[in-house]
């Protein structure tokens, strides 16, 4: 029996890098797969995923939907229930990075992490609980960062807004636990996709894989496969927790 059979997941961001692969996993485990990107030029590659999904013998849809904005989840998330008729699992996968010292942050750039990182976890969650609370069941699980836990300069938005991920995920765990809904949270490590494409090649790479105890970067399926942990019933007792899939770039 597939892990996910019969399920149906909410991820957002997986026109790309980590969301895409849970995309990939989710659906080879039998869930149907509504997910999310943004921009314009996302479209085709939307596409494209949905026809591999499908492929895959389960139901899917792209929707062009802006994490960040509260009207825009609660149309998406009411969309998704009229199509798919549940949702089982919410991955709120979304995020940015604005990079900068501190000194030279502007307030634009640190409300645009805030917003695509940290509100869009509230906005998600607080529409997918309605139907996992009817439901008596439910998976919620948020894409921190080892950085949200360990910090870094010249990273001070983006910190914080993956800590705030944090915090969020166990009052929910809190909140919500007695009604069957668990919440958890993954913190990667350096994942190779778009975000990290600066660290690809040459010396700066080869730094920062020293003080990775593993001595590699993270493919996207290392975390899609924790995320599948964290959706089945295989992690069924777990809840409230931060897993780091960092190749104990933690230690
Ligand atoms: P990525 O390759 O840059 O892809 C980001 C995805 O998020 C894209 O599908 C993008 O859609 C979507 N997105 C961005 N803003 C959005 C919004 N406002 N509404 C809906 N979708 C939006 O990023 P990634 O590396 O896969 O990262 C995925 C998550 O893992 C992020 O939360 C990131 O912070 C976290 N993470 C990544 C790493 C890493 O090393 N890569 C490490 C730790 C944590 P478009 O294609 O339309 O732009």
């Amino acid at each position: 029996m597939k892990l996910l059979a019969g399920k149906t997941a909410i991820i957002t961001g997986a026109s790309r890098g980590i969301g895409e692969a849970i995309a990939i996993r989710f659906a080879e485990e039998g869930a149907n797969i509504a997910f999310t990107y943004v921009s314009d030029n996302s479209a085709e590659k939307a596409r494209l995923l949905e026809e591999k999904l499908i492929a895959l013998g389960v139901k899917a849809k792209g929707y062009q939907s802006n994490a960040g904005d509260f009207a825009a989840c609660e149309v998406l998330v009411n969309d998704v229930l009229a199509t798919f008729g549940a949702i089982d699992i919410c991955v709120n996968n979304a995020g940015i990075s604005k990079d900068n010292l501190l000194l030279r942050m502007t307030p634009e750039q640190w409300d645009d992490v805030m917003q695509t990182n940290l509100k869009s976890v509230f906005n998600m969650t607080k529409q997918v609980i309605r139907p996992m609370m009817k439901a008596k069941s439910g998976s919620i699980i948020n894409m921190s960062s080892v950085i949200g836990e360990m910090g870094n300069a010249g990273q001070s938005s983006y910190a914080a807004s993956k800590a705030g991920v944090i915090g969020f995920t166990k009052s929910v765990a809190k909140e919500l636990g007695s009604r069957n809904i668990r919440c958890n949270a993954i913190a990667p490590g350096f994942v190779e996709t778009d975000m990290t494409s600066y660290l690809k090649e040459g010396e700066g790479a080869e730094k920062y894989k020293a003080g990775i105890p593993l001595g590699r970067f993270a493919g996207t399926i290392d975390i899609a496969n924790v995320t599948l942990f964290l959706a089945s019933n295989l992690s069924s007792y777990v809840t409230g927790q931060v897993i780091s899939v960092c190749g104990g770039l933690n230690i």
